[in-house]
């Protein structure tokens, strides 16, 4: 189901940009104003339902922390198992870890050995949104490392101008609801 051009705006225009942060030059994409808009998340939640519920699935992976909202309750839509990526040091089992580069350093996300217990598991991987894909890129390798089978990538919002979504598209299909 695609979404009508006025669906599509109630979201994007329910997504406030904030300027210079976390840091000076960073337009801040913030979702909070899209979580409280009962009728924009419903709408959100609606296609993401529509589209996804022909895939198959047997997991949503959400990142953290904003992808768990729509992952979580998109798992829940499904009558699926929700799975997190974690921030390094969260996660409280034995986990597979991987790194990234982020403008300033690295940084790292884990995810829990045995967090997909069916064999060759169908996972949709979300988050909100996608910048340089570094973080997404990593997410992406977890899932395959712990022999789960990526379906698709999704994401709320894409900032093509970075063209994030061409590296995570050399492990599996990306599908981002908005693009800026
Ligand atoms: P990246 O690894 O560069 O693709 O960054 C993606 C992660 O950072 C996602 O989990 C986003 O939630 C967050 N992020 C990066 N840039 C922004 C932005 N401009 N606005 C909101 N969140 C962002």
């Amino acid at each position: 189901m695609n979404l009508s051009k006025e669906d599509r705006k109630l979201i994007f225009d329910s997504i406030r940009d904030i300027p210079d942060f976390p840091k000076e030059g960073i337009v801040f994409k913030d979702i909070t104003t899209l979580l409280n808009n009962k009728e924009a998340y419903k709408t959100l939640m609606d296609h993401l339902e529509e589209r996804y519920k022909s895939y198959n699935l047997d997991y949503v992976a959400g990142i953290d922390s904003r992808g768990f909202i729509f992952g979580a309750a998109l798992a829940d839509r499904l009558n699926i198992g929700f799975v997190p990526v974690r921030k390094k040091g969260k996660l409280p089992s034995t986990t597979v870890c991987e790194k990234y580069e982020l403008e300033y350093g690295f940084d790292e996300v884990e995810i829990h050995l045995d967090a997909f217990p069916i064999e060759n598991a169908r996972v949709l991987l979300i988050d909100d949104l996608i910048a340089t894909g570094g973080t997404a890129n990593a997410a992406t390798k977890l899932i395959q490392h712990v022999k789960a089978n990526l379906v698709e990538v999704c994401f709320l919002l894409n900032l093509t101008f970075l063209e994030g979504a061409k590296k995570v598209e050399e492990h599996a299909p990306v599908y981002s609801v908005l693009e800026v």
